[in-house]
């Protein structure tokens, strides 16, 4: 149990001491000597304690004090509770560190600390692999001799750390980090470089479709706004060119709201929440009425186009969606096919489910543009693909109902021979029109 020191009790015990030892000396005759002796004695006694407590400090390892009377047990005991205490604030102070360390390990952003002269203290994972930084190896090295980007560096020599920087990864060059800097306690900087690979590309996605949008309709807007002037400017023109002008603003204006069109249907698409297995699509009723329509769209072409439709197949789909999917592949063909062309559509059963494919013996399209056929805008000829009143986004369309319905588009083509356009769907998806009634 604690015992509080006091001063006034070992100072009495002295005092008592003493007095008790000159007593003795007179009694003996030798006062001077009794407390000559009682001092030496009470020296020893200090120095033995002296003695002990540097033996328990330095070399013993035992945790708990020796033994002592009076004030050295009150020392000893002082000494071993501010040990005591000191421990148990390391412990806390280990478990707080390994706590932050672990927390810092989890960050979704490598983060390493910085000291004032520019060396690494400490890193996590994520700095390790995006950063390419080695630990413990790395630990005291200058961070700008690790990462050599030449934007990087003069960022961080620059010391101006209000905005962030946006470089391409040291490890890997498609990747895009954003490298931020923060000054905290004593000169040191937390460096925290995030990946916004993912960000950046959307934002340059979405720079190239507005671009791209603006382009498109640029050049109907010339045309009808030139015809405008001019029908201001002449007001006794001629009837034929006032005809002409008329003709020419209804194509645009037709071309404008296509476009428009297109890019509603693409946005519906891509943000669609239609669940696709709720509802039974006919699609030979819906490939019926799309034949009708290629027939009409095909008088000036002259294009020979068969059907070979299973009509037992329907299947489980967004109808809207998939029509869209049909009719852009079958009017493509017959727009892009030179006059008096041979158009196959197939709709039948294969080992996967059912397959849909249109062939044509058009002039193919050259393999360096087959994989980017379904990019937004796209088109391997833009002046016959606008003559056509083609906007670049059919097939991109395509895409997006595909990937709803789980598939995707195959693209085979030969120049001077056809393409194929094609896409199948699962057994699950499909439904015979047996199955489908019951
Ligand atoms: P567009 O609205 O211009 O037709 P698409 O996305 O539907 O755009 O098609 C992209 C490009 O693919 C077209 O511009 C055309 O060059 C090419 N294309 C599509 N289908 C065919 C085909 N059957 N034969 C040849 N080229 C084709």
């Amino acid at each position: 149990m604690y015992n509080p020191f006091s001063w006034l009790k070992s100072l009495t015990r002295i005092i008592g001491f003493f007095v008790l030892s000159v007593a003795l000396g007179f009694y003996v005759g030798e006062p001077l000597w009794a407390f000559a002796l009682a001092a030496g004695f009470l020296l020893i006694i200090n120095y033995i304690y002296l003695v002990q407590l540097n033996n328990w400090l330095w070399h013993s390892k035992k945790i708990t004090p020796p033994d002592a009377k009076g004030i050295w047990g009150h020392i000893y005991d002082g000494i071993y509770y501010m040990q005591r205490r000191n421990r148990n604030k390391r412990k806390q102070l280990g478990t707080l560190i390994r706590r932050f360390r672990e927390g810092s390990e989890a960050l979704p952003d490598a983060a390493v600390v910085i000291d004032a002269g520019g060396h690494i203290v400490w890193c996590n994972r994520l700095a390790r692999i995006e950063l390419g930084l080695s630990w413990p190896e790395d630990v005291e090295r200058r961070i700008d001799n690790l990462i050599r980007h030449p934007e990087f560096i003069a960022f961080f020599n620059a010391g101006k750390y209000d905005a962030p920087i946006v470089v391409e990864s040291p490890t890997n060059l498609d990747k895009t980090l954003e490298y931020r800097m923060m000054p905290y306690g004593d000169q040191h900087y937390l460096l925290i470089a995030r990946d916004i690979t993912q960000l950046s590309q959307l934002e340059q996605m979405r720079k190239d479709f507005v671009a791209n949008v603006s382009h498109e309709l640029r050049t109907p807007l010339t045309v009808m706004t030139g015809y405008l002037e001019m029908l201001k400017d002449a007001p006794d023109m001629p009837e034929m060119f006032v005809t002409k002008a008329h003709d020419e603003m209804e194509i645009q204006a037709t071309r404008m709201q296509s476009l428009v069109e297109q890019l509603l249907a693409l946005s519906r698409i891509e943000a669609s929440t239609e669940r696709v297995y709720e509802k039974i699509v006919d699609v030979p009723a819906l490939l019926a009425t799309i034949e009708v329509e290629a027939h009409s769209l095909n008088k000036e072409k002259g294009h020979t186009i068969s059907f070979d439709v299973d009509q037992s197949i329907v299947m489980y789909g967004v109808e809207t969606e998939l029509r869209s999917a049909f009719s852009n592949l079958i009017f493509n063909a017959i727009n892009y096919t030179p006059d008096g062309g041979e158009i196959k559509v197939a709709w039948c059963t294969n080992a996967i489910g059912v397959r849909f494919s249109v062939t044509d013996d058009g002039d193919g399209i050259a393999e360096e543009h087959l994989n980017r056929l379904t990019e937004r805008f796209y088109r391997v000829d833009k002046a016959r693909s606008r003559k056509t009143g083609g906007s670049g986004l059919g097939l991109s369309i395509v895409k997006h109902v595909l990937s709803h319905h789980n598939s995707r588009l195959e693209i085979s083509s030969k120049v001077g021979e056809g393409s194929e356009f094609a896409f199948s769907f699962s057994k699950q998806i499909v439904s015979n029109r047996i199955d489908a009634a019951s």
